[in-house]
């Protein structure tokens, strides 16, 4: 079973996302598959009882309540049955000053309200060229885990490399491959009782193109989907991607 994750971002709507619900509700999956719209689309999915399909948030607050206009906490994702949550995208880290502290306290927040989150991490271009790369995921991850005790939860892992996010470039198979196991190595060394807990999958670029090479790889456990989400017959077939 792969871990197969659409991030919407600043798209979307009622329609589109009825269309998606139509197209999944008439098989079950054997994926494990996390559609991320933005919030005001997203539902319980009580009523539509597709196996193996949930909803998440794209992002989640710091803080608890009080007054921060404009933000939304864990315990009301929880509240609306909603158990998975993107946090740290490099969007929001460029776009939206996230720092490393803030997706510590975003992590520490999801996990005492039950909820998975699905870390982004990635090297820009600069990081790739200068091969420090491996220095920034490794920071990424200390900085990320900080002081963060795991006891049975999934935790999802998206190795996002920046220079591939909606440019078309992806890495070769054979670099992805050498993320995820620098990746699955770090994680081994901080949770080394955890590890198997841990889904470590690709996002960049994933389409109808690429996705059975990458998701080929026993290293690659799930895609984070982005610009190829947003068509749900394209969606669907990754999502129904058989070894
Ligand atoms: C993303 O938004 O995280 C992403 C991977 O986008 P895309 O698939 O469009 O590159």
């Amino acid at each position: 079973m792969k871990y197969i994750i659409a991030n919407w971002k600043l798209n979307g709507s009622k329609s589109l996302l009825s269309e998606f619900l139509n197209q999944f509700a008439t098989h079950s999956l054997h994926n494990y598959v996390v559609l991320c719209p933005p919030h005001l689309l997203l539902s319980d999915l009580d009523n539509k009882h597709i196996d193996n399909f949930f909803m998440g948030s794209q992002n989640v607050s710091e803080y608890d309540n009080g007054a921060f206009t404009g933000e939304i906490s864990a315990e009301m994702l929880a509240e609306n049955k909603i158990f998975h949550s993107i946090v740290g995208h490099s969007e929001r880290r460029t776009l939206f000053s996230e720092t490393d502290e803030k997706i510590n306290i975003k992590i520490k927040q999801l996990l005492s309200n039950n909820i998975t989150p699905i870390l982004c991490i990635g090297e820009n271009l600069e990081q790739r060229n200068t091969n420090t790369f491996k220095k920034i995921i490794d920071l990424q991850l200390e900085e990320a885990f900080k002081n963060i005790k795991i006891d049975d939860q999934t935790i999802i892992i998206a190795y996002e490399p920046i220079w591939s996010i909606g440019t078309g470039i992806t890495p070769d198979i054979s670099q992805i491959i050498a993320v995820h196991e620098f990746i699955k190595t770090k994680i081994k060394q901080m949770y080394p009782k955890n590890v198997n807990q841990f889904k470590i999958t690709y996002g960049g670029s994933v389409n109808l193109k690429n996705y059975n090479t990458i998701l080929s790889s026993a290293a690659v456990d799930g895609v984070l989907v982005g610009g190829a989400s947003l068509d749900s017959r394209s969606f669907y077939e990754i999502c129904n991607f058989k070894n």
